[in-house]
């Protein structure tokens, strides 16, 4: 690999992806609102108070295995007789006392009787009419789940900032719990900029273009816990930006545009943010993506991305998604990266970070291998939907030679 620390120096108003980050994250806060939900739409959302065992789990003493109750104490060992009085089912408790020579048949998850402390499984006894036998030794306490097992009355079950999944639901469910306290979802307007834009569904023009990244930025918040605000194309015009900014602050945390953050002549996102809001920068050594708008218009957090759209999708995997995650509570908001060593040699000038496509995966012995797509153009929408992740290539890199071992960021969890 070739190594040039000449780099170091960036350019004036030029950001490292780090530092840019760090920036980021320091300027959003995690939204302090929260809201009441029923259990059902718990999936993926963020606990804002912890949940507490209001009794204990399970609720009473009950068997672990399908067969017969009965009291342990002072038996001798040899060939027993039990006399069967009765049966406890799931839901339908014996409602007496096991006495010395008794048992009860009983079934998984039912109500281990009075008098008894042991329950001896149905493969081990041999039954004739009302009575079983057993040969062995009959100890205490074998198949009966005791209460507060899984769970002890008044224990923390799930802190706060536990973001739920599967296994979460139900368990609130065992403890009764029908409505959560969440943290409020961010609301998130997306718009795109352009002239060029068409939505799907209508013909184009000439030099016009179907707008593509409304839709990958819709995928890739549908992933997150946000409510999305879909503000759809807004042309090349201030007077327009300004009014879609309006709506956009009304109502959202957040507000993401796309495409005129360059410094062509009718980009005009920078310049409105910069009489409406406060922009804090918007060059940063990357690519793709090397310009990005970030700041603040009113109560929303600004991010104005590149219009193409592999830029698109990559700016708002290292500095978007990380800042929603943040605003909506949710821990380890950085994608997480892997090694993977090259299958082929990688071109890269040093100077920027690259985020280029790749295909990975991993061999019988467990080894990571990841190979390029080729064609590494940031309008190459089709590198994005071949891959299943990203190179991470750092900034004072050259050229790359297979076999060299390198971070990867998988797709897998982010969309
Ligand atoms: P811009 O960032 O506005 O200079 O746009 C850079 C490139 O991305 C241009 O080729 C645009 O046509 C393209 N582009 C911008 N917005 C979109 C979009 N929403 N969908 C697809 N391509 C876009
Ligand atoms: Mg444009």
């Amino acid at each position: 690999m070739t190594t040039l620390p000449s780099c170091d120096n960036l350019p004036t108003h030029t950001l490292t992806v780090d530092q840019a980050q760090t920036r980021i994250l320091e300027a959003i806060q995690p939204l302090i609102h929260t809201e009441t939900i029923p259990l059902k739409q718990g999936l993926g959302r963020v606990l804002a108070a912890a949940i507490i065992a209001p009794f204990n789990v399970p609720p009473h003493r009950n068997s672990a295995m399908d067969g017969y109750a009965l009291n342990s104490q002072a038996l001798p060992t040899g060939l027993q007789q039990f006399r069967v009085i009765g049966r406890s089912l799931a839901g339908h408790p014996f409602q007496g006392t096991v006495q010395a020579g008794e048992c009860v048949r009983i079934m998984t998850g039912a109500v281990v009787p009075q008098g008894a402390d042991t329950v001896l499984m149905q493969e081990e006894v041999q039954r004739s009419a009302d009575h079983i036998t057993y040969q062995g030794e009959i100890k205490a306490n074998k198949n009966i789940r005791h209460p507060g097992e899984d769970l002890a009355q008044g224990a923390e079950v799930l802190s706060e900032g536990r973001v739920l999944n599967a296994a979460d639901l139900g368990l609130i469910a065992s403890l009764g719990i029908a409505q959560l306290t969440v943290w409020r979802r961010p609301k998130v307007a997306i718009i795109s900029t352009g002239d060029e834009l068409v939505p799907v569904g209508q013909p184009l023009g000439e030099g016009q273009i179907h707008d593509s990244n409304r839709y990958t930025l819709l995928g890739l918040l549908q992933r997150l816990a946000v409510e999305v605000i879909d503000l759809g194309i807004v042309p090349d015009d201030p007077i327009q930006l300004e009014q879609a900014f309006q709506r956009a602050t009304e109502q959202a945390d957040v507000l993401i545009t796309t495409g005129g953050v360059s410094v062509g002549d009718a980009d005009y996102v920078t310049q409105l943010l910069e009489r409406l809001g406060q922009v804090n920068f918007w060059k940063i050594a990357m690519k793709p993506g090397k310009p990005l708008t970030f700041g603040q218009l009113g109560q929303c957090a600004f991010f104005g991305l590149p219009g193409n759209p592999v830029s698109t999708m990559v700016t708002f995997l290292i500095f978007v998604r990380p800042a929603l995650m943040r605003l909506a509570h949710y821990p380890d908001a950085m994608p997480i990266t892997y090694k993977a060593k090259t299958l082929t040699t990688l071109k890269k000038a040093p100077g920027r970070q690259d985020y280029q496509r790749g295909i990975c995966h991993q061999d019988e012995h467990g080894q990571w291998w990841v190979k390029s797509t080729g064609f590494q153009d940031s309008h190459v929408l089709r590198s994005m939907s071949v891959a299943n992740c990203l190179m991470v290539l750092a900034r004072e890199w050259g050229d790359i030679e297979q076999g060299t071992e390198i971070p990867i960021m998988p797709f897998a969890p982010l969309f």
